[in-house]
C-alpha cells in the first residue's frame, strides 16, 4: 500500500512538473516571438519612413552583418538588394507569404522554421512609396531551440524537483499510513488509538472480530478442559472396577454388579462423545445446512413415540396437542431439537408428572412449546442452562444420563434457524421451553 501511494504521489508530481515545464516554455516562446516580430516590424517601418524622405543607398547595409537581414524586393518579385546574399542569384520572391501580403495590404509577416528545426526565421515586409518592398528578417531560436539549449538546466531542475517530491511523498505516505499501522499494532486496546474518521467503522468491525476470536479461543479452551474432565470421571470408574476384577478382589456374586457399573459408565462415555461430536459438527458447519419445508408436528409425533418407553419408566404421561405446521428447516436438526427438549422434560419431571407438547401457529410464527410439571429451574440458573456443560444439579443430570450438552445443542440449532428460544420455569411447579420459528 505504501509503495502504491508513493508511486501515485510521484506520478502526480512528475505530471505536474512536466506540464508546468512545457506550459511555461510555450508561453515564453510566444513572448519571444512577439518581441522579435515587434523589433523587426519597427525596423521595417523605420526603413520605409527614412526611405520616403531620402532614398536609402542599400549598399550601406552590406557591412551590417549582425542578426538583421535586409532584403529589398521589386514589386514584380525580383530581389533588388540583400545584405546577406548575392541578389542576382536569388529567385523571385513574389510568392513569399510576407511579400505577397505587403504587396496587397502594405505589410506582411511570416515565420518559417529553418532546416535544423531548432531555429525559426522571422520576416516582416513593408511596402515603400515606390511600391518596392523592404523586408527585415531575423533568426531566433524556436521552442525546440530554447528547450534544447535549456536541457541541462531543465534536467537538473526536474531531477531536483523529483527528488524533493520523492522525499516529500515518502514523508507524507508515512504520516498517512501511521494511524493505520498503529491500529494493527494495538489490537488489544483500540479505544486509546487515534483513528481516521473514515476508518472508524472498519476498525470497529476489526475490533469486534478480534474480540470474537479471543472469546471463542477462551471458550474453546474452557470446552476442552470441560470435555477432558467429563471424560475422566467415567473412565476412572471403569478402570477402577476393571482393576478390582482383574486382581480377583470381587466376589463372584458382585461381578455382575461391577460389570453393570462398567457398562453404565461406558454408555455414559458413548453418549458424551456423541454429544461432543455433534456440537463440534454444528460448530464446524460454515455453509448453510440443507433446509426444506417440514411438518414440525410430524416430527414431534415420532419423537413422542420414540420416548414413550422412557416416559413410562419415569412414570410420566406425554400429551401432544396441535396440528400440522410447516416450517423451513433442517430435518435432522429439528429431530434433535425436539428430542432434547422432550427428553429433558421427562428426565427432570416428577413421578406421575405430565409432559405437554403444543404445536401451533402463533402471532410471531410457528410455536413448538414443551411444558413439564417437573422440578423447575431456579431463576438464578435460568440464564445459564443453555451453556455447554452447565447443569443445575449435576448428580441428577448424570443419574438420568445427561451430559450437560443437550440444551447447548438446542440453542445452536435455534440460532441456525433464526428461531427464538423462550424459557418460563418455576422451581417445584414446572418448566416450559418455547421455540418460535419467526414468520
Ligand atoms: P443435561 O444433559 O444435563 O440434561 P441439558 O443441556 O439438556 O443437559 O440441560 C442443562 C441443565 O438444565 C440440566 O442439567 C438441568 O439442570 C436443566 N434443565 C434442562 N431441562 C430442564 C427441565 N425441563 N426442567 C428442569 N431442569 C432442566
Amino acid at each position: 500500500m505504501k509503495k502504491k501511494i508513493n508511486l501515485y504521489f510521484m506520478l502526480i508530481a512528475a505530471i505536474a512538473i512536466l506540464s508546468t515545464l512545457f506550459l511555461s516554455l510555450w508561453v515564453s516562446y510566444d513572448m519571444i516571438k512577439e518581441q522579435v516580430m515587434d523589433e523587426i516590424r519597427s525596423y521595417a517601418f523605420l526603413l520605409r519612413d527614412i526611405n520616403a524622405n531620402e532614398k536609402i543607398s542599400w549598399e550601406n547595409f552590406d557591412s551590417i552583418h549582425d542578426e538583421l537581414r535586409i532584403t529589398v524586393v521589386h514589386e514584380d518579385g525580383s530581389v533588388l538588394y540583400d545584405n546577406y546574399a548575392d541578389e542576382a542569384k536569388m529567385d523571385n520572391h513574389a510568392d513569399r507569404k510576407e511579400i505577397r501580403e505587403a504587396l496587397e495590404y502594405g505589410e506582411g509577416a511570416a515565420i518559417r522554421t529553418s532546416d535544423t528545426l531548432s531555429e525559426s526565421l522571422f520576416y516582416f515586409a513593408v511596402k515603400m512609396e515606390d511600391s518596392s518592398i523592404v523586408r527585415v528578417s531575423k533568426q531566433a531560436s524556436n521552442a525546440w531551440g530554447v528547450l534544447i539549449r535549456l536541457i541541462p538546466i531543465v534536467l537538473g531542475i526536474v531531477i531536483l524537483l523529483l527528488a524533493l517530491c520523492a522525499m516529500l511523498a515518502k514523508f507524507i505516505t508515512n504520516r498517512l499510513i501511521a494511524p493505520v499501522e498503529n491500529v494493527a499494532g494495538h489490537m488489544d486496546h483500540l479505544e486509546d488509538v487515534e483513528v481516521y474518521e473514515e476508518l472508524r467503522p472498519f476498525v470497529a468491525m476489526i475490533q469486534k472480530q478480534h474480540e470474537d476470536i479471543l472469546k471463542s479461543a477462551t471458550m474453546r479452551q474452557e470446552f476442552t478442559a470441560n470435555v477432558s474432565h467429563e471424560l475422566k470421571t467415567p473412565l476412572t470408574s471403569i478402570s477402577g472396577y476393571a482393576e478390582l476384577m482383574e486382581n480377583n478382589l470381587v466376589d463372584s456374586e458382585h461381578v455382575t454388579g461391577f460389570a453393570k457399573a462398567i457398562h453404565q459408565n461406558a454408555d455414559r462415555l458413548l453418549t458424551l462423545i456423541n454429544d461432543i461430536i455433534r456440537l463440534s459438527e454444528l460448530d464446524a458447519v460454515t455453509e448453510k445446512p440443507e433446509f426444506e419445508e417440514i411438518d414440525i408436528y410430524g416430527i414431534v409425533e415420532n419423537c413422542v413415540q420414540m420416548l414413550s418407553l422412557s416416559a413410562k419408566n419415569h412414570n410420566v404421561k406425554m400429551i401432544l396437542n396441535g396440528n400440522s405446521q410447516m416450517v423451513y428447516a433442517n430435518k435432522q436438526m429439528m429431530e434433535e431439537l425436539v428430542y432434547n427438549l422432550c427428553d429433558n422434560a421427562i428426565r427432570y419431571n416428577r413421578p406421575d408428572g405430565v409432559v405437554e407438547v403444543n404445536v401451533y401457529r402463533g402471532k410471531r410464527g410457528v410455536v413448538l412449546a414443551v411444558k413439564d410439571t417437573g422440578i423447575g429451574i431456579p431463576p438464578e440458573h435460568q440464564e445459564r442452562i443453555f451453556e455447554r456443560f452447565y447443569r443445575v444439579d449435576k448428580s441428577r443430570s448424570k443419574e438420568t444420563g445427561g451430559t450437560g450438552l443437550g440444551l447447548a445443542i438446542v440453542k445452536h440449532i435455534a440460532v441456525v434457524h433464526d428461531a427464538a428460544l423462550e424459557l418460563v420455569s418455576e422451581p417445584g411447579v414446572g418448566t416450559q421451553i418455547q421455540v418460535i420459528f419467526r414468520n
